[in-house]
């Protein structure tokens, strides 16, 4: 497929703001992609080139990028900056120099001649991933140049539309905002027909993480082949979560009669994976870990007795001697790039292994729990680095809260147990794990990761800092839509409104992007990314929010959204969550329901 094809498709999907309309397309563009090239397709649709959980970032700065316009067009580079600061878009730049004839020398092209901007463009889509890989894998010295140097020659072979969108691939700025189910839909529709049967991909999409592979796979074998896809090392697990209950009583009713009880501890989820002497590390959101946690490293060469192994963790910073479990406001200190070494020594980190999902070449995921709990236990040697967490199965309610409260005492934020007999579920949220944890008189018993939708302009002094109330929504997993359940307006200080307008003029869009679905119309929208969580007093239902309304199709009854009563921002959470991480529509309805039962 021609690069310039694609764009054309990236045109289209940037202009719709529906849902529907963004499937058809991606069904429409899959149609026509054949199997070399869909992996690489899908890794350009979401700006990147290479799945998400390989560290592999293109890394160019906005000057940089800028620098390259100016020498492939043959202008001036502060012009281009100039048109940057009142475009605010590169892209934008990029496409409209891109038309003109050039008819100066470029000083900086190596031959000085007269540089032409014109002819066919003939780069397929596969010359431009390759050329964005190698600009990815340039380092040591002489960096920017090499890089600028891929990205000019690019630039001079594309038309404007192209070159638009190319342009916003290495600054991370890809305007489409498609998600990876709305990816998989267009999957279904393209291969099998009907845009429904993403549930028939989504198994081999919760064990491998890998949208191109799933796609490469469904075009050469077809469903039969995907639904063949296993788990393996290097290849991140979707992390399995957990759902809520109120207590020890309704956990055991709920369970018929057994659980297995663990700690739950406040930190990072680690999940490693080991191969040899390699190992590498994943974050909850499947980012790439590995360079952050020297010692977590060294701690998995030394104790775990298998030659392959992929275990599920929870890493906080923890005093060994004094038993005593930092907050995570100290553990969070250790997600930065920089002064890894001195970080490692000053506040070291502790992985609380409760999991095991892979052994010697074998994947442990389907069986139970209890069983995968006895391999976990041979398989780690000692407790230095890594702590096993076996936890421990009971029937008894008083046992529960035994350790509930000891988990409390000991600084931890509650329990999470599970039912025994249950596999390890990729992906899943739902009641086979559960979490519990303290709460406070007249609060909701957890707090509510909500994604900012846009913001709504204020009056008085905040005006300054262009924003007096956030739109916020939840995450509705079954339709891949952002709904709304909350304007928030408490909780910030004059820094933080600062720090999102920052954050948030970089991802304005000048429509409602086709993933939200919202009645209430803000003064500006964003794209749906920065996580922030959240305390409310209560969830009611509200006829103008869209989280979990519903038209009955039978008898056309409305039922109104859910909304959060005194909502108050705690803290920004996206170091750990992507949007899709925030608080599913499911997730509210059934704490909606549990209001109801305490
Ligand atoms: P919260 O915001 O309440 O910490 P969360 O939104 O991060 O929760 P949940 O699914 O609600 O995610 O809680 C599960 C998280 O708890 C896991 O992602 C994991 O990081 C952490 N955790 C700590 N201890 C355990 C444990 N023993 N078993 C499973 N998960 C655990």
């Amino acid at each position: 497929m021609l690069f310039s094809k694609l764009a054309e498709y990236f045109e289209k999907l940037e202009q719709t703001s529906s849902r529907l309309t963004l499937i058809d397309i991606l069904s429409d563009l899959f149609s026509e992609v054949e199997a070399s090239e869909i992996a690489k397709v899908c890794y350009l649709i979401q700006g990147r080139v290479a799945p998400f959980y390989e560290a592999l970032e293109i890394g160019m700065a906005e000057k940089t990028v800028a620098a390259s316009i100016a020498r492939a067009y043959g202008v001036e580079r502060e012009e281009v900056l100039k048109e940057y600061g009142k475009l605010g878009d590169l892209g934008l730049v990029a496409e409209r120099h891109s038309g003109k004839r050039v008819k100066r020398v470029d000083p900086e092209s190596d031959s000085g001649v007269l540089r032409q901007n014109v002819g066919v463009p003939r780069m397929t889509v596969g010359d431009v991933f390759e050329q964005l890989r190698k600009i990815a894998q340039i380092s040591g010295e002489g960096t920017v140049e090499k890089k600028q140097g891929l990205l000019v020659d690019l630039l001079t072979k594309m038309d404007g539309v192209s070159a638009k969108h190319l342009v916003r691939i290495p600054l991370g700025a890809s305007r489409l905002g498609i998600g990876d189910p709305t990816i998989l839909d267009g999957f279904a529709k393209a291969k099998l027909g009907d845009r429904k049967k993403r549930v028939e991909l989504e198994e081999a999409y919760n064990k491998t993480s890998d949208l191109g592979l799933i796609g490469e796979v469904l075009w050469e074998k077809g469903l039969e082949g995907v639904r063949k896809l296993e788990v393996a090392v290097g290849r991140p697990i979707r992390s399995q979560l957990t759902e809520r209950l109120p207590d020890a009583k309704t956990i055991l009713e709920k369970f018929g009669g057994e659980a297995h009880v663990q700690y739950k501890y406040d930190g990072f989820r680690v999940e490693i994976h080991k191969n040899g002497d390699s190992v590498r590390l994943f974050s909850r959101n499947l980012e790439e870990t590995t360079p952050m946690f020297p010692e977590l490293i060294e701690g998995v060469k030394k104790q775990v007795k298998a030659k392959t192994a992929i275990l599920d963790s929870e890493a906080l910073a923890f005093n060994p001697v004094s038993e005593e479990f930092l907050p995570f406001q100290e553990t969070t200190k250790r997600r930065r790039k920089y002064n890894i070494a001195d970080m490692a020594k000053t506040l070291p980190l502790k992985a609380f292994v409760f999991d095991v999902m892979y052994l010697d070449g074998k994947s442990l995921i389907d069986l139970p729990l209890r069983d995968r709990m006895k391999k976990l236990a041979d398989v780690i040697e000692g407790n230095e680095v890594l702590i096993p967490q076996p936890g421990e199965i009971t029937d008894l309610e008083s046992r529960i809260n035994e350790l509930f409260g000891d988990a409390i005492t000991k600084g931890l934020e509650g329990l999470v147990v599970k039912r025994p007999d249950s596999k390890y579920e990729a992906g899943a949220r739902n009641f086979n794990w559960v979490k519990l944890k303290r709460h406070s008189a007249g609060e909701l018993k957890d707090t509510i990761d909500c994604v900012i939708l846009g913001y709504i302009f204020g009056r008085g002094k905040r005006v300054e800092f262009g924003a007096g109330s956030l739109l916020v929504g939840v995450y509705d997993e079954s339709q891949d839509e952002f709904v709304t359940v909350s304007k928030i307006g408490t909780g910030l200080t004059d820094e933080e409104w600062r720090e999102i307008h920052k954050r948030a003029d970089k991802i304005k869009v000048d429509h409602k992007p086709a993933r939200v679905n919202s009645i209430l119309v803000p003064s500006v929208w964003i794209a749906p990314e920065i996580v922030i969580e959240v305390l409310a007093d209560e969830i009611t239902k509200s006829p103008v929010h869209t989280a979990g309304a519903s038209t009955s199709s039978a008898s056309g009854e409305k039922q109104p959204g859910l909304a959060l009563r005194f909502p108050r921002l705690v803290k920004f959470r996206e170091a750990d969550k992507t949007a899709e991480d925030a608080t599913t529509v499911k997730e509210l309805l059934e704490m909606y329901k549990q209001q109801f039962k305490k």
